[in-house]
């Protein structure tokens, strides 16, 4: 299986790269540059799947017969905060998309958030599309709670404040091996190797 990942950041080719070698299935995923690169997209939709659609169907007219396309759209969404900053994550403290400043803001915000209220999860939606137009949508999700001040020098975004359950350590403290077991997107991706083992 041969998937195109519909997305210009080449981090994002390694790490599911990662995850297709974890789950062991026979998949080679490659990045949009090797078809002419990924068109730019308005990510509007207002919900992480239809983002995700949107990304996968401006590459499909790239992509080679018999091969898929893959997009991705993620975020972390606050129960205190009604869901936010959800499918804002990138842009929270405005559309320069600087992760720092997005961190700062979310401990900011959350100062006053007593700790029975501070429950939080990712989100990842994957969005694959078959050459022929064909499509599945698989989400994974991880649930944790927010510290209050940020720990931990790996991961990005939003890791240094997000605790997964089960864990006493943030997703930056943790490590890539932990997360790549635990996190919303290995959730996502599980769910899309069992549906490929199946068809
Ligand atoms: P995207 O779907 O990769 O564009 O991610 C959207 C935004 O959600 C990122 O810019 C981060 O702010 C946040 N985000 C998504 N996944 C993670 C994660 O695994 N750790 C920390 N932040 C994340």
């Amino acid at each position: 299986m041969r998937i195109y990942l519909a997305s210009g950041n080449a981090h994002k080719v390694e790490e599911f790269r990662q995850l297709a070698s974890d789950t062991g299935f026979a998949v080679e995923v490659f990045s949009a540059r090797e078809i002419g690169g990924m068109p730019p997209v308005q990510e509007d939709a207002g919900t992480f799947a239809g983002n995700a659609r949107k990304k996968a169907r401006a590459l499909l007219p790239q992509v080679p017969p018999g091969a898929w396309v893959l997009a991705d759209d993620s975020g972390l969404c606050v129960d205190a905060l009604d869901g936010a900053p959800g499918v804002e994550s990138a842009y929270y403290a405005g559309p320069l998309g600087d992760s720092r400043a997005n961190l700062a803001k979310l401990v900011e915000t959350m100062q006053a958030v007593p700790e029975a209220r501070r429950g939080a999860h990712f989100t990842c939606v994957l969005c694959l599309v078959a050459s022929d137009g064909r499509e599945q949508v698989f989400e994974g999700i991880c649930p944790g709670r927010l510290r209050r001040e940020p720990r931990g020098g790996g991961g990005f975004g939003y890791d240094p404040l997000f605790v997964p359950d089960e864990e006493e350590k943030t997703f930056a403290e943790l490590g890539e091996a932990v997360k790549n077991r635990l996190s919303h997107r290995a959730r996502a991706w599980q769910r899309l190797a069992a549906w490929v083992r199946g068809n």
